[in-house]
């Protein structure tokens, strides 16, 4: 029966296109399940700010143990394609999409867990503490949405975010910052058969810096890539100007910022030697955080584990999340598996049996005496 509901609820949330900017449906089927849980929503300006249809939401419901709260969150919006997803269910307990969408249980599996174990306990009529609910806007894009949540609304030092492929007992207490940056080369340019000497070859300078330059996995916890190179207008002319997009990931901040200095430096160096200039932007939209792991949120949740006999296995992740602007906030936060794989494609997929031992899994964290 509540097995059955899950699905419902799962399946729901998957059928609602929300992509990023674009969350209105999904925060109105959200609005209904909380005022079936008895709960007011509260939703915060990013719509407006952000250019979107729709803000993050926030809900307060309390509880009767008399512990701290905690803040569960699940991110609203998804990727694309995402028209007409739909989520279908297998014999075997094997959810899919149609296999030309995404499924979106990035993050409906998220969404349908919390609502379901809050559910549950009602039920059960099994005590829980004070729970705070954030469901954020445009996770996807670089966490814009909890970037500018209404922190002051929300009292909990300690989150659970279930945003995670693995495992259900996988978490993440470390992510990176991730930089993105852009490379311009401006050189000068002139014909390649008639004057080839009077240009200053914008795409060479940008290749001999880009050959030089540190990539891959440098070490663990820190990355770079050069994504895009864009530049030249015929193949008879000497190109003046040649662009370079790349990112950084890095599980320490300062270590990010040293390797663009000196990506920034070598792609100076080679444009000078080259009768270029250079230009180096960057931006920053995600910085890293660690969780401790002999800190009272991990020790939750090895505690929750153990309870509802999910192995557990905390880790660090590449990837970034809204926990790592809670982080920010003050707020030590997990991110936590919820049934999600191979997320951002069309073979994404979740499974029942495993949502439906997440749904035990918060019940566990939320109850925990
Ligand atoms: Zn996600």
């Amino acid at each position: 029966m509540s097995e059955k509901r899950l699905w419902d609820t799962f399946s729901c949330f998957t059928s609602v296109y929300s992509p990023s900017l674009g969350e209105r449906q999904s925060s109105s089927l959200l609005l209904n399940k909380l005022k079936e849980l008895g709960t007011e929503c509260f939703e915060d300006g990013a719509g407006s700010e952000l250019g979107g249809n729709c803000g993050n939401l926030y809900a307060f419901l309390p509880g009767k143990l008399n512990k701290p709260p905690l803040l569960f969150s699940a991110h609203m919006d998804t990727v694309e394609p995402a028209k007409g997803k739909r989520g279908i269910l297998h014999e075997d307990g094997l959810i899919t999409s149609g296999g030309d969408t995404i499924l979106g249980a990035d993050d409906a599996a998220g969404i349908s867990v919390i609502l379901e174990a809050l559910t549950r306990l009602d039920e059960e009529g099994k005590p829980r503490r004070d729970i705070e609910l954030l469901f954020p806007v445009a996770e996807e894009i670089y966490g814009l949405g909890s970037r500018i949540a209404d922190y002051s609304r929300i009292i909990s030092k300690e989150a659970y975010v279930l945003d995670l492929s693995g495992a259900i007992g996988e978490a993440a207490n470390a992510a990176p910052t991730i930089m993105s940056f852009v490379q311009v080369i401006r050189g000068k340019s002139s014909h390649a058969g008639f004057a080839p000497n009077e240009g200053a070859h914008a795409i060479r300078a940008c290749a001999k810096a880009i050959a030089q330059m540190p990539a891959g996995q440098l070490k663990p916890g820190l990355t770079c890539n050069i994504g895009v190179v864009s530049g030249g207008t015929a193949s008879n002319i000497i190109p003046d100007l040649c662009e370079a997009k790349g990112e950084i990931r890095s599980l320490k901040h300062e270590d990010a910022l040293a390797l663009a200095e000196k990506i920034e430096a070598l792609f100076a160096e080679e444009a000078i030697a080259a009768g270029c200039t250079a230009e180096f932007f960057k931006t920053c939209p995600i910085k890293a955080y660690e969780t401790r792991m002999e800190s009272p949120v991990a020790l939750r949740f090895e505690r929750a584990c153990k309870a509802v006999g999910a192995p557990c296995h905390i880790h660090s992740t590449m990837g970034g999340s809204d926990n790592n602007n809670f982080a920010l906030h003050g707020i030590e936060g997990l991110v936590i598996a919820c049934s999600m794989h191979e997320v951002h494609s069309a073979r994404e997929y979740s499974r029942l049996n495993e949502l439906e031992l997440c749904v035990r899994l918060v019940m566990a964290l939320m109850s925990e005496e």
